[in-house]
């Protein structure tokens, strides 16, 4: 049975240390803060701005919202971001997506200053950690390789194989590896032999969305297997892209869904916003 990569007290290490940074900084009369904007009211989203206030008021981080209707215009919500880029108490500005299909994201991302961009979603920090030079790092990948230095994985000369090419998780997934080390392969929709290419893996990160396509055939035994996903099974409980019953017994190290990577994904928000200070 391989061991559990538990996210959840990855999570709490590393936001027991940012707890302690904000500490040392409100000796020195700084407080880190975030701005976190949300345009309308999908329900998900709701749930993930909660949920970083939350942490954030844990840790000492100041936190502000603003809520916008979903028939904010474009250059409203520009203009706001233009005003958040100049508040001198405020760190970090994250923009929550999806953004109603009448606004552009990429132009919204572009808008929010290189050194608030906590997402690191902005072509200036995609550009960076492509050159090998990374500012902020997008903040699931980071979870990612902390939960792996967590647990001591060598990734140097590793075989890595990602499953998903996404902005957000596979393509910068990938640098980090690459930055590390790892030769990487990334897989995604018009793979052919997924199987094959998944079974060379010393690593294997999955991030695509579909609940169980990876099962114990797609495994290497003694693999590190890290699942992304985040998905819901028929009975509508939450499970991963990785079918965790028959890989756990041929894997050397898996992540559950929930309690793997999930958890970390916010830590690392609090730590982009503190990293500057
Ligand atoms: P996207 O939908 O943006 O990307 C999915 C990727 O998977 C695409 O590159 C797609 O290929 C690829 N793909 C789809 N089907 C297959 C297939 N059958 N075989 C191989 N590749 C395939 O998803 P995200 O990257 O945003 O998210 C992936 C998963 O991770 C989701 O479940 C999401 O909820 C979860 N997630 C979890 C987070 C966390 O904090 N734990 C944070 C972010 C995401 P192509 O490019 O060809 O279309």
């Amino acid at each position: 049975m391989a061991e559990i990569l538990n996210g959840k007290e990855v999570s709490a290490y590393i936001r027991e240390q940012i707890k302690n940074r904000c500490n040392e900084l409100s000796e020195i009369g700084i407080m880190p803060g975030l701005a976190v904007v949300l345009v309308g009211n999908n329900p998900a989203s709701e749930i993930y701005v909660r949920n970083k206030k939350k942490a954030c008021d844990e840790v000492g981080i100041y936190s502000e919202e603003y809520r916008l209707d979903s028939n904010t215009t474009q250059q409203q919500l520009l203009d706001l971001i233009y005003e958040l880029n100049q508040k001198p108490d405020i760190d970090g500005i994250l923009v929550q997506l999806p953004l109603p299909s009448h606004i552009d994201e990429k132009a919204v991302i572009a808008a929010i200053d290189p050194s608030k961009d906590v997402d690191a979603f902005s072509n200036q920090s995609v550009g960076m950690l492509s050159v090998g030079n990374p500012t902020f790092l997008p903040c699931t990948p980071a979870g990612i390789m902390e939960i792996l230095k967590y647990y001591k994985i060598d990734v140097e000369s590793k075989e890595c194989v990602i499953v998903g090419r996404s902005n957000i998780v596979g393509k910068p997934m990938a640098m980090m590896m690459l930055n590390a080390n790892a030769t990487v392969t990334i897989c995604h929709s018009k793979t052919n032999n997924l199987k094959e290419i998944c079974k060379r893996a010393d690593i294997l990160i999955v991030a695509v969305g579909k609940k169980k396509l990876i099962d114990a055939e797609y495994v290497k035994p003694g693999a590190v297997v890290i699942d992304v996903g985040m998905n819901r099974d028929e009975n509508g409980k939450l499970c991963g892209d990785v079918d965790f019953e028959s890989v756990k017994d041929v894997a050397s190290y898996i992540t559950p869904v929930p309690g793997g990577v999930g958890p970390m994904t916010i830590s690392m928000l609090l730590y982009n916003t503190i990293r500057n200070l």
